[in-house]
């Protein structure tokens, strides 16, 4: 049975371009690119060659690029050396709904630290409520974080807003756009943030590289101290074969960008018009005007969303509740509980995150399957008698 993946905001396969691009670094060329030989050198300048493709993917310059290991670090990464500069400012903001990357790092800053944390809370479409967090900025607030894009909805944040906002207050801004990157335009320069996250596994590079973009001239200190390596701001010798993949695929979701906002957003729509259409008593999570081209995070009253996704997977589809970070927990995730969807869908929710290798025959198996697969839970649920929610 062919696997249909539809859990791209959770991981997204390898290009084959990227494969291509990488293969030779890994085996014939493993010189140091900090060598002084020519051996080292030639790996050292296709690192500045990919260091250009991630800048211009974002409309950064090259040296604004912090090559790290995954988003999480560069989440962390960017939080603490926020803190770092203003060591006398005790007060971090953020949204309720954040990736564990950094809503855990919060949290975390609050009860080891003692930080005082504003969680800015969401509607029920899952739209940030900027006067709370315009209200919360004070004297001694160091840094905003709010992501791009939500991971699990694929809710929109008006980052280009919020930041003017903040950082005409003198105050650092951060934004997780690990979720963005290849999927909607990512301008740093009009967006005008302080740093940015990214991730390769998201944007069909390899598992554990990320970049952390920091505006030119701002004061940064690194989390891992170490060598010169990315002029002094990240230790450790450089993972060039992950770069190198980050490079290409960078280059790659630049070229998709249009594909990604009609095809897949096509995709996506269909998917969702099909699945409201014939199955009663589902909902979309999320605000439909303004998401993710690729992102579908639907509830079904009175069904488990694991056992929705078990009896997909038994059908070969890939697909995924809440976030993976937070599977394996009983409660529903932590954004459809701030946007306070009602228990009876937000346990039925599932997200499917498309991306441009899905067909439209896929949505069609998507569609074939899950409309049985609802209507036998269904039978089965203490919370559904005749065509209805109990
Ligand atoms: C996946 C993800 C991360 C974490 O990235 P890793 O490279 O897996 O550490 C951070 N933020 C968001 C929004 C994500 O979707």
């Amino acid at each position: 049975m062919k696997i249909i993946y539809t859990d791209n905001n959770a991981t997204t396969k390898v290009a084959d371009e990227v494969i291509r691009e990488m293969t030779p670094f890994l085996g014939e060329y493993y010189g140091n690119p900090s060598s002084m030989h020519t051996f080292g050198g030639q790996v050292g300048r296709k690192v500045r060659l990919a260091r250009q493709q991630v800048a211009d993917l974002i409309n950064a310059e090259p040296d604004e690029i912090v090559f790290t290991s995954c988003g999480t670090e560069s989440d962390n990464a960017a939080i603490f050396s926020a803190l770092n500069t203003f060591p006398e400012k005790k007060h971090i903001v953020t949204s309720k709904v954040e990736h564990p990357a950094i809503n855990q790092l919060y949290k975390h800053l609050k009860r080891e630290k003692g930080y005082d944390v504003t969680f800015v809370p969401v509607d029920s479409k899952g739209r940030l409520d900027l006067d709370l967090l315009y209200g919360s900025l004070t004297d001694q607030t160091a840094v905003v974080s709010v992501m791009w894009a939500n991971n699990e909805t694929g809710v929109l944040f008006p980052v280009e807003e919020i930041s003017k906002k903040v950082t005409e207050k003198g105050i650092l801004f951060h934004t997780d756009a690990v979720q963005a990157a290849g999927k909607v335009p990512i301008d740093v320069k009009a967006a005008n943030v302080d740093m940015l996250s990214l991730s390769g596994h998201k944007i069909h590079a390899p598992k554990g590289i990320g970049v952390l973009y920091v505006k030119k001239g701002l004061k940064f200190t690194p989390y891992l101290i170490g060598g010169h390596q990315e002029q002094g701001r990240r230790g450790g010798t450089e993972n060039t074969v992950a770069i190198i993949g980050l490079g290409k695929a960078c280059e790659l979701a630049k070229e998709n960008l249009p594909l990604v906002n009609t095809k897949v957003k096509e995709l996506r729509d269909y998917l969702q018009t099909q699945l409201l259409e014939k199955i009663p008593a589902a909902s979309v999570n999320g605000d439909p005007e303004n998401r993710l081209p690729n992102t579908l995070s639907i509830g079904f009253d009175a069904v488990e969303g694991e056992s929705i996704l078990l009896l997909l997977d038994r059908d070969g589809i890939c697909a995924s509740s809440g976030s993976a970070c937070t599977s394996g927990s009983l409660d529903p995730s932590h954004v459809l509980m701030a946007m306070d969807v009602p228990l009876k869908s937000a346990h039925g929710s599932i997200r499917f995150s498309l991306s441009h290798y899905n067909t439209k025959a896929e949505m069609d198996r998507i569609i074939d399957s899950l409309v049985p697969t609802i209507e036998r839970l269904r039978q089965m649920s203490p919370f559904w008698k005749d065509g209805k929610v109990v």
